[in-house]
């Protein structure tokens, strides 16, 4: 150690050894900082970075290793051999580069360590290929054993420089990196040069010339800072390209393309940051969900590209709007999401008037004036809910209301209000479970002819028996399904059923089964009922289908169109629920119906009300002049079937004449009915009372 350190003191030009360190130093922070930029590229552009890497390595290890040379007074005139000197270089390269190939194979815990190695023995040998192609006049001698130790010190500290780089990428790590490459470097020369003794024999003094000699180690310094410099520019140009790349796409994954506002991710991610800052003590804030009304008018009046101008004009003034106390998102079509800090409820109000003031205001698009409308449903955290979803679940809720109110078009959240609609949502996703979880059945209720008490035909009625809520009517759950479009499934699964128990009976009677104005918007329901008719082999005469007076108003000419169809496949079909809703005289004209059943509604009142009974009366005047046969529903007592014998109606159907029940209960009933036919007991105690879910769930 000693004579080394003598070595450096005594025997060097102290000036050029500093500008070898110089070189050494921005040298070795290069050549790590290139490595590591290839570790992290792609294979193919990996071999570039390394490339470099290794470009860096040999200018400047190299150049180190010649300034280092010539700052060594040998004490004899010297001179270089360009062949070798020039082989000393490429060596350096060459050996690098396989070393940092190495050095960056994946998945291999020792590569790194490994190539280090190859880089130091590469440096090592260039090292001596330089030293033999340094010519001085004198004899030579070398020291085998701080050769030795000279190679060793470069392998071990390159190897635990790229080994230790490849560890940690902090800075810190990076500058270990950097020093231990730095002394791997250092180390061999200065020990190298220990192993190196010259006895002069001055032959030639005019043979070098130590101020040319300084100048070329200058020069050889500047190149390959040159080198290193140009080298690392690529560096800091990619990694500037890199940084602006990414900030884009993470601009990009963070915002809407079209408003240019938050999206839907970034708006989650807020939302959790802000409620982990009002857990830990920061303000509450409140979550406001903004949909636009009549927006869906511009899109299919004026089309997608009006709509989506629209869009980013009313985004716009969003972002005007917004004093930097608001986060906004467009969370979908035409539905935005803001979080916002709270004060108070009023002036939270307040602020949210003047955002929707705003909205409200015209704008041109290809020079005509468009609007829109804004509803928001608002809710406070923690006050309102005290988990993300539960948050966005609840504002929904508000904003739902918010939708459906006609003149506060600003709703707070409140429990007991939203409650309502958060059961029925659940209700609904409840539904669809149910229909494959067996819940749902299908009731019977007789249908009586009014003169003689024989059985004309059954309605078909759907239950859902919910397990933990046991009966629901269907009254609850029918909108539901009409709401969510479930209804086309439950409808047609409640057709196949009927159809598939009674065609296996081989009974001639006939079964009602009821659709929904909904299912009128299936593309072919006429196809459908044909198809279940065939499938399931009950015969067309023996079905009748229901529906009231709302699936003709909603679309008249297609629905029309379609009872026409199943009509003409032999199906009747039966006005059901007469006397409410619109009771246009102008349905019955616009078809011919097999059956008027008059509602329920009117039997409540017939015994006491001279007024229901005279509706009664016209409405049986009316069956008889359209030569159409009236059902009454809702018999409940023997004095309504007795009033109704009186007035002359067809066919009744009521708790008095049987509750609706299941097909066994019905079955039970019939066989019983056969066998006492004979002793002249009428229908009532037949189908008498068999469990109406309904009345069950009521
Ligand atoms: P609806 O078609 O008018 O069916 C008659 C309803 O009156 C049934 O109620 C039946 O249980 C009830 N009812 C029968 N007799 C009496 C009585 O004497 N007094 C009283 N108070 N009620 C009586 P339910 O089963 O609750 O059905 C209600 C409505 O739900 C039905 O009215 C029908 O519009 C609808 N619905 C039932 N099942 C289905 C179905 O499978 N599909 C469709 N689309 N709607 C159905
Ligand atoms: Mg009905
Ligand atoms: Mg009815």
């Amino acid at each position: 150690m000693i004579s080394v350190i003598n070595c450096i003191t005594n025997q060097h030009n102290i000036w050029l050894v500093l500008v070898a360190a110089i070189v050494c130093v921005s040298g070795s922070w290069a050549v790590i900082r290139l490595h590591l930029r290839g570790r992290s590229a792609s294979s193919s552009e990996a071999l570039g970075w390394q490339f470099l890497a290794a470009t860096a390595a040999g200018a400047s290890i190299w150049a180190t290793h010649f300034i280092a040379i010539i700052a060594y007074q040998a004490g004899t005139p010297v001179t270089f051999d360009p062949v070798l000197t020039i082989i000393s270089l490429l060596v350096a390269m060459v050996g690098s580069y396989c070393g940092f190939i190495v050095a960056g194979m994946p998945r291999i815990s020792w590569a790194p360590a490994a190539g280090g190695a190859i880089v130091g023995l590469s440096v090592a040998i260039m090292h001596y290929t330089g030293m033999l192609a340094y010519i001085a006049q004198g004899t030579i001698d070398w020291n085998t054993n701080y050769i030795v130790v000279s190679v060793l010190l470069a392998v071990v500290f390159t190897a635990l420089a790229i080994h230790v780089s490849s560890r940690q990428y902090r800075i810190d790590g990076k500058l270990a990196a950097v020093g231990l490459l730095t002394i791997a470097i250092v180390s061999l020369h200065f020990t190298g040069m220990t192993a190196f003794k010259i006895t002069p024999v001055v032959i030639d003094d005019g043979y070098s010339n130590p101020a040319a000699m300084q100048a070329m180690a200058l020069a050889i310094a500047l190149v390959s800072l040159i080198i290193v410099g140009s080298v690392l520019a690529s560096y800091l140009i990619d990694s500037q390209t890199r940084t602006q790349t990414l900030n884009q796409l993470k601009r990009m994954a963070l915002s809407d393309s079209l408003t240019g506002l938050a999206n839907r991710a970034s708006y989650r991610d807020h939302l959790a940051a802000r409620i982990q800052l009002a857990d830990n003590g920061g303000q509450r804030f409140a979550l406001a969900a903004i949909d636009l009304d009549r927006f869906k008018e511009i899109n299919d009046l004026r089309g997608h590209s009006a709509g989506d101008e629209a869009l980013k004009m009313l985004a716009e003034r969003m972002r005007h709007f917004n004093d930097g106390s608001l986060f906004i998102a467009r969370i979908g079509g035409d539905e935005f999401s803001m979080i916002m800090p709270v004060v108070d409820r009023s002036s939270l109000r307040k602020t949210l008037m003047r955002l929707r003031a705003e909205l409200l205001k015209p704008f041109d698009i290809d020079s005509v004036e468009l609007s829109v409308g804004a509803s928001i449903g608002v809710c406070i955290y923690p006050d309102d809910a005290q988990e993300s979803e539960a948050l966005i679940n609840n504002t929904d809720l508000a904003l739902y209301r918010a939708k459906t109110e006609i003149i506060d078009k600003i709703c707070f959240f409140d429990n007991v209000m939203d409650e309502a609609v958060r059961s029925r949502r659940e209700l609904a996703a409840e539904l669809r479970q149910a229909m494959e979880s067996n819940q749902l059945e299908v009731f019977y209720q007789v249908q009586t002819s009014v003169s003689d008490s024989t059985i004309t035909g059954y309605e078909a009625l759907l239950r859902w028996c919910h397990p933990q809520r046991g009966y629901i009517p269907p009254s609850e759950f029918i909108p539901l399904a009409e709401e969510s479009g479930l209804i086309l499934q439950l409808g047609e699964w409640v057709l196949r059923t009927a159809c598939t128990q009674f065609a296996g009976l081989g009974m001639d009677v006939r079964i009602a089964v009821n659709l929904s104005p909904i299912q009128f918007l299936h593309p072919n329901l006429p196809g459908l009922v044909a198809d279940i008719l065939g499938e399931t082999g009950m015969k067309a005469a023996n079905l009748e289908l229901e529906l009231t007076e709302s699936a003709i108003i909603h679309d008249k000419e297609r629905t029309l169109a379609q009872l026409q169809e199943i009509r003409k496949l032999g199906i009747t079909i039966a006005l059901d629920d007469f006397g409410t809703g619109y009771s246009s005289l102008d349905t019955l004209r616009a078809f011919p119906f097999d059956k008027i059943k008059l509602d329920r509604t009117f039997m409540d009142e017939v015994e006491t009300s001279e007024q229901a009974r005279s509706i009664i009366r016209a409405v049986l005047a009316l069956g008889r002049s359209l030569e159409i046969p009236v059902l009454a529903e809702g018999i409940e007592t023997s004095d309504q079937l007795a009033i109704l014998h009186a007035e002359g109606c067809d066919t009744a159907q009521g708790y008095f004449l049987g509750r609706p029940a299941p097909l066994a209960n019905i079955l039970a009933a019939l066989r019983e009915k056969s066998q006492v036919d004979e002793l002249g007991i009428g229908v009532k105690e037949l189908n008498g009372d068999e469990g109406d879910g309904a009345s069950v769930a009521a």
